[in-house]
């Protein structure tokens, strides 16, 4: 059977991560998380001090020293998966905070910072079988991915699941400020001048709002069969 190349887009708490995890798995594909790159440079860029919790961001020495950052996905020999490292560091047991969220958004506008991450991303989208999962995968990572699909949920409902997904973490957090800045979060994505979140124009809606984890995995799963038996026909 021929592998294709999977690009999902859409909202943060849209659920993108988990579908693509578990098409991964059952394919046999290869996940890429952008978001945990974009996540990990914030890292680099706040423990140097080129970035304040805040946000506020020295540019200039941030694009010098970004050079000695090196954001790639290796296996991590303890979880026995594919996972971020920043310098080889296995960081993701700290990037998955609602700061290091919005402090990956802000750095995420600036050109530099995107031209670094998005090397790697169009390189490992060279590949088939890939699944890649971010705001501009299927209009400008991989816009020749044989099935593309632009994930959304009612505003509510995200928060719910970020709040859940927090967990321990996110115990001071009201739903109200979740959702608070998960509209700034939206906002910024959308409006940013470069590589603003977009629908690809052959891009699949996929509201899962009122959908099961399964009946997600069953309909996209679904689409890649479609795909595939033209692909050979
Ligand atoms: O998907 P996640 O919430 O981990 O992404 C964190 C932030 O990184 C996003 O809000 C977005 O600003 C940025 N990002 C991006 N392009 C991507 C993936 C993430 O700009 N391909």
């Amino acid at each position: 059977m021929p592998k294709i190349n999977i690009a999902i887009d859409g909202f943060s708490s849209c659920g993108k991560s988990t579908i693509a995890k578990e098409l991964a798995a059952l394919l046999h594909y290869k996940y890429i998380d952008t978001g945990a790159m974009y996540r990990a440079l914030a890292l680099f860029s706040v423990r140097k001090k080129l970035m304040t919790p805040e946000g506020i961001i020295d540019i200039h020495q941030l694009e010098r020293d970004i050079l000695q950052a090196d954001v790639d996905f290796h296996l991590n020999k303890e979880t026995k998966k594919s996972e971020v490292f920043l310098n080889d560091e296995a960081v993701e047991p700290y990037i998955r905070t609602l700061e290091l969220g919005n402090l990956a958004s802000t750095i995420s506008k600036y050109r530099f910072v995107r031209d670094k991450l998005q090397k790697l991303q169009k390189k490992i989208g060279l590949q088939k079988g890939v699944i890649m999962d971010g705001r501009d995968i299927g209009t400008v990572i991989m816009p020749h991915a044989e099935l593309k699909i632009f994930m959304i949920a009612d505003p509510e409902i995200r928060a719910e699941r970020r709040m859940l997904e927090l967990g321990d973490k996110g115990a001071n957090v009201s739903k109200a400020e979740v959702m608070e800045m998960q509209r700034v979060r939206d906002h910024e994505d959308l409006t940013r001048e470069e590589d603003p979140l977009m629908r690809a124009d052959d891009a699949v809606i996929l509201d899962n709002s009122y959908m099961t984890k399964e009946q997600q995995l069953n309909y996209v799963i679904e689409l890649v069969e479609h795909i595939k038996k033209d692909l050979i026909s």
